[in-house]
């Protein structure tokens, strides 16, 4: 219906929607948790990598010193045998065993070694020398020898060589040590990291519950604040249209008024305001109610349009309590003035004005702009309406050529203000008016030159009136004037006046304009509106016969005994004679 009533209904509709941080922290969330397991799946495998190695080092380990041990029980088992122990030689023969067995392969991590008998020779080859070396020793002791097999032995230097491999078993132990202990800081490494990642995980998954639910909680507030907020602008919507509908049984501006004031008090609690209104000649703006202000917090009654920024540019204006920025001329006092112009089908119609004191006067003016807007809409098409109504209710009770009251009017209106002189005992005057030769008028200067002296004729009447007489065009040239609480002769004397006024238009048209006049009254020359209007009739025809340009009184009634006897006069032939 209005523009402001559309704009506070859409403000009821939209809810909030998610926020996109919040969207964002979601998908950020997700990533985070998907990288945390991959991670820790790697960190998992990693250090299970290490710990394989390590373990695989250990064996190693393990298999050099088994090896290395056979070397040097073999070796001294040897040197026993040939020394006359004949058990010894079944231990040197296991391990010899042991050193010839699958477990031997570990040989190859000792790389060439050394040997006092030769140079750079695989670890391999210098075992398998040493082991025909004992073969031979103990083939010739078995051959009853053994002083040419320890001979050999010497010879072939072998305690020396298990001792050169001994030195490489060391060196390749020392080797795998450090190779270890790296393995295992790599595995301590990993398991630190993994405990970070878990702990990272948990208090980041803490972090997400607590922001998860605090935002929940956000969203969860600011729903409910648009739901109260929608349900608020919903009944203020619903309170204007309320408004829009009392304003349609308006009659009056008093009426309006107070529909006005009880929705502003509604609406817009906590704010005085003031209602201004164009007056006919649109030229002043007209205080026509106010309210929430203080007998002695006067307005000024009227206002220049040209001195208002509201209405200069058709939309909203802040005065500032103090006056500064832009501010109305009209201005007045220390409060804080929204200034709302009231426009209807595209016209300004009035101005609303809402005032607020104090601090942050002008925020909270600012705050009901938007309702003020919409109360100001809905009241300015009552305004426009009222005065709609007001224009057609003319249009039906008025000529159009003289602007005068028509005929039906002046019937209606004579009947009411007889019964109210028969009721009060006063009297009512009726004075029948006719321009005299009009036709000739007409003919003589033209149709539009009689519409004019019509015209003339009619605001020469009114304009020497009060605004209590009534002045109706009863039919073509005929006028009737209707003077309440006035007696016949009073009637008659203003009859001369307007009489005098009308032949004043010879002046003014450069023709001849007169007029006669026939008086009558209530109830000393007529007894009722028929009467009155006939008597008034006959007067005028007098006024004619006696040659125009006068004015006629109607004969006065025959005397009424019963009314003299109410009255309690006594000399009936004095009374009579009057
Ligand atoms: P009298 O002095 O006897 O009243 O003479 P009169 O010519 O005024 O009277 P009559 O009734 O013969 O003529 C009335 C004329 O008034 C006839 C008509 O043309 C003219 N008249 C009636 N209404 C209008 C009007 O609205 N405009 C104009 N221009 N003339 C009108
Ligand atoms: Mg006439
Ligand atoms: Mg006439």
């Amino acid at each position: 219906m209005f523009a402001n009533f559309d704009r506070m209904k859409e403000r009821t509709l939209p809810l909030p929607a998610p926020h996109r941080l919040s969207r964002a922290l979601s998908a950020a969330t997700v990533i985070l948790v998907v990288a945390l397991v991959a991670t820790a799946i790697a960190g998992f495998m990693h250090v299970s990598t290490q710990q394989r190695a390590s373990a695989d080092l250990r064996a190693q380990d393990q298999m050099l010193r088994g090896i290395y041990q056979a070397l040097t029980e073999a070796d001294a088992d040897a040197l026993h045998y040939l020394s006359g122990e004949a058990d010894a030689l079944r231990a040197h023969l296991a391990q010899v065993a042991l050193l010839t067995g699958s477990e031997a392969a570990v040989l190859s991590v000792l790389g060439t070694i050394d040997t006092p008998t030769a140079a750079a020779q695989p670890a391999a080859g210098v075992v398998a020398d040493l082991i025909e070396s004992w073969s031979s020793a103990v083939r010739l002791a078995t051959a009853g020898n053994p002083e040419a097999g320890r001979l050999l032995l010497t010879e072939r230097r072998s305690g020396a060589i298990v001792t050169a491999i001994g030195a490489a078993v060391e060196r390749v132990l020392r080797d795998t040590e450090a190779r270890v202990a790296m393995h295992e800081d790599r595995i301590q490494f990993g398991i630190v990291m993994i405990l970070l990642l878990q702990l990272g995980a948990g208090l980041l998954a803490i972090l997400g519950l607590i922001y998860a639910f605090s935002s929940s909680r956000g969203e969860a507030d600011k729903r409910a604040a648009a739901v109260a907020a929608a349900d608020r602008s919903r009944e203020q919507v619903a309170r204007l249209f309320e408004m829009a509908d009392v304003l349609q049984s308006a009659s009056d501006h008093t009426d309006a008024n107070a529909v006005l004031k009880a929705t502003a008090a509604d609406l817009v609690p906590g704010f005085s305001g003031a209602l201004y209104v164009f007056n006919n000649s649109r030229d002043r703006l007209v205080l026509s109610t106010t309210w929430g202000r203080a007998e002695n917090d006067a307005l000024p009654e009227t206002i220049n349009p040209s001195t208002c920024w509201g209405l200069k540019r058709g939309k909203p204006h802040m005065n500032r309590g103090d006056g500064s920025k832009l501010c109305c001329g009209h201005h007045v006092g220390t409060e804080t003035t929204l200034e709302i112009p009231m426009i209807a089908r595209g016209e300004i119609v009035g101005l609303l004005q809402l005032f607020a004191g104090g601090v942050a006067a002008e925020e909270r003016l600012g705050t009901v702009t938007e309702l003020g807007s919409a109360l100001a809409d809905g009241m300015s098409l009552a305004l426009a309406n009222m005065a709609l109504r007001e224009k057609l209710r003319n249009q039906a009770l008025r000529d159009p050529l003289t602007g005068l009251y028509n005929r039906r009017y002046m019937e209606d209106c004579l009947q009411r203000f007889v019964r109210l002189a028969e009721r009060e005992n006063r009297e009512v005057s009726l004075v029948m008016v006719d321009l005299d030769h009009f036709k000739r008028l007409n003919d003589e200067h033209g149709h539009a030159f009689g519409d004019q002296v019509l015209r003339d004729a009619a605001l020469a009447l009114t304009s020497s009136l009060r605004e209590t007489d009534i002045v109706c065009r009863f039919g073509g040239e005929e006028l009737v004037i209707i003077l309440p609480d006035c007696p016949l002769d009073r009637a008659a004397d203003k009859a001369e006046v307007l009489r005098v006024r009308i032949e004043e238009l010879t002046n003014t048209h450069g023709a001849e304009i007169t007029a006669s006049f026939g008086v009558a009254s209530l109830p000393n020359t007529s007894q009722n509106v028929g009467d009155l209007l006939s008597a008034a009739d006959q007067a005028l025809y007098k006024a004619k016969q006696s040659g125009r340009n006068q004015v006629a009184k109607a004969p006065l009634r025959p005397f009424r005994i019963d009314r003299l006897v109410e009255d309690g006069v006594e000399d009936f032939p004095r009374a009579a004679a009057e």
